[in-house]
């Protein structure tokens, strides 16, 4: 199979930014008044093209927050690709990083969101569009960065090298070490794995919840045996907010922020995250007051981002 990297733009060029490494998709919407039956066709009220996957969504998020932001992620040459790069580019994200593939599918997701209960079922594709890889990462990306952020996904081992060739790098730095982060959000248990690597891990209730956790604090407890010295981990948990906890630090949380009318929370971990990472990466401290207070700030873009359809209103 091909690969070939995007040609820089002048957008592209941005150092010390934050690069977000994992998926990009098409998600295809569809608001519909009631779950459809079976076998029986229907009409639905709204139908919309949005730009998906959690590592796409960090970037808009971030973006919107005046963050500067790459994505790296693997595109497919297929028709959806120029939607899809035309959208990042609408959000001055940057694509350098993106590594285009011959012959593969675009990964789809179909999305089906029952206006009467806020229930989304959701249908994904990706038939054969593979994942960034360590020889990928170590060919483009320079280590001028900032902050590399990666979502957990099924490349596990790749994305342990690429965390460990990071700590390499920052062992021969005396100052501007990159500070890494890590989603933990799918249920692979694989994913514990990455815990040990990278400088924030955020967990997702439903990987703890696969563990049989039952809150946001014992998921941090529990998460934070796996981490390295000085490593913090996040959790965001629905509609109970989130918390958070480093070395032998206390536990410091806050609580959700509702919107007037729940709208779409679709996105709203992606959200998070990037709302956490704007305040991390603009702070030097690694203080628990900075970490209060990024997520608390997490929250409250999140609580926002659900009072919205999409994230165009947290501009
Ligand atoms: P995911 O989208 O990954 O399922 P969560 O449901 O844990 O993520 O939500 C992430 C964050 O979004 C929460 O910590 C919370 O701050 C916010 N959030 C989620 N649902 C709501 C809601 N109904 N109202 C307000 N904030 C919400």
């Amino acid at each position: 199979m091909d690969s070939q990297t995007r040609t820089l733009t002048s957008d592209d060029l941005c150092v010390n930014c934050v690069v977000c490494v994992g998926s990009l998709d098409l998600f295809v919407s569809n608001l519909v008044n009631g779950y459809p039956t079976e076998d029986l066709g229907h009409s639905c009220l709204e139908q919309r093209w949005q730009r998906g996957g959690n590592a796409s969504n960090n970037c808009t998020v971030l973006s919107l927050l005046g963050v500067p932001c790459k994505l790296m992620a693997t595109l497919a040459k297929s028709h959806e690709i120029t939607f899809l790069l035309n959208d990042l580019a609408a959000y001055n994200i940057g694509t350098d990083l993106c590594v285009e593939h011959e012959d593969c599918a675009t990964p789809v997701s179909i999305g089906i969101i029952n206006k009467q209960n806020g229930s989304r079922t959701i249908i994904h594709s990706n038939p054969n569009l593979p994942e960034i890889s360590f020889i990928d990462f170590t060919r483009l990306v320079d280590m001028t960065q900032k902050w590399i952020h990666f979502e957990g996904r099924r490349n596990v081992e790749e994305i342990e090298k690429m965390l460990q060739h990071i700590n390499d790098y920052n062992k021969t730095k005396q100052n501007d070490a990159i500070v890494t982060s890590v989603e933990i959000e799918k249920r692979n248990p694989e994913l514990v794995k990455l815990c040990s690597l990278a400088d924030y891990i955020f967990i997702s209730k439903e990987h703890a919840m696969m563990h049989g956790i039952a809150s946001k604090e014992d998921a941090v407890r529990k998460y934070l045996q796996y981490t390295k010295n000085g490593a913090a981990v996040i959790c965001a948990w629905g509609e109970t907010g989130a918390a958070a906890k480093r070395s032998s630090d206390p536990i410091v949380a806050c609580s959700c922020y509702p919107p007037e009318n729940v709208v779409d929370t679709l996105g709203a971990g992606d959200t998070f995250v990037a709302a956490s990472i704007s305040v991390l990466s603009s702070h030097e401290s690694t203080d628990n007051d900075v970490l209060l207070k990024a997520i608390d700030y997490g929250c409250r873009v999140a609580g926002a981002k659900c009072g919205g359809q999409g994230f165009d209103h947290l501009k």
